[in-house]
């Protein structure tokens, strides 16, 4: 099996592109399944979904799953993912609040709160599409090098590159959690569809190694590679060390 990879000349297309992947979901199933990331690359990607919206695109019959969400932050942090979803995306959406899943980085027994996460997929009936990002050490959500294809949600330290690179959305590397509750690989692989999206020179080497290198716990975004319906849909700059 082989990853399908297409190439765009700037983020807005990719962004336009995802969105009407994600938008051909809601509107071919009952009751849509998406998985959904954060970070700066989907930004765009939920504007877009916002904009279908406004052109009457509804929610109202979607569940989503969000991959991660640091250990500690309350919701209402300025940067907890739950933050981040309900600007980027939920509250400008007809979504129903009680569909709405992400990891509770403040639940009191985290191991419990990871299994019920697990559950929750199985009873929505599987994600239909996860939408990824990539990191530039190769990680997707925080299953950073080193994790195993089986792994399924569960807390998990970060790599210090990651903590480094989330700096620029905290004053400083001190202030980034050092521990999150993130979906696993075995988590993400169950999708019916995978969607990553990537842009800029600073994932080139990633997505290199996720698409044409070995499968391995090296680079966590490899295991794409045993996936049935997988497409990366890739800025010049990110496909630029591409053989
Ligand atoms: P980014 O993060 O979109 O902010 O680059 C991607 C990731 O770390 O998975």
């Amino acid at each position: 099996m082989s990853i399908h990879t297409e190439i765009f000349t700037s983020p807005q297309d990719i962004a336009d592109a995802a969105g009407q992947r994600l938008a051909e979901q809601v509107t071919a199933r009952v009751a849509p399944v998406l998985g959904l990331a954060t970070g700066s690359t989907p930004l765009l990607t939920y504007q877009s979904l916002v904009d279908r919206h406004r052109a009457g695109l509804s929610f109202s019959s979607v569940t989503t799953f969000n991959l991660d969400e640091y250990v500690g932050l309350p919701h209402d942090h300025p940067q907890s993912y739950h933050t981040y979803m309900r600007d980027a995306l939920f509250d400008q959406i007809d979504i129903a609040a009680d569909r709405i899943r992400i990891p509770d980085g403040n639940a009191h027994n985290p191991d419990r709160a990871c299994q019920q996460f697990e559950d929750a997929i199985e009873q929505a009936g599987g994600v239909d599409l996860w939408l990824l990002g990539i990191g530039s050490n190769g990680h997707i959500a925080f299953n950073e090098p080193g994790c195993q294809p089986d792994t399924r949600t569960r807390v998990v330290d970060l790599a210090p590159e990651t903590i480094e690179a989330n700096s620029r959305f905290f004053g400083s590397p001190d202030d980034v959690p050092r521990t999150a509750i993130t979906a696993g690989i075995a988590t993400i692989l169950a999708a019916r569809k995978i969607l990553l999206i990537a842009c800029g020179q600073n994932k080139a080497t990633a997505v290199k190694d996720a698409l044409q290198g070995p499968v391995s716990p090296d680079c966590p975004a490899s295991f794409l590679q045993s996936h049935s319906d997988c497409t990366f849909l890739l800025d010049e700059n990110a496909a630029s060390q591409l053989a």
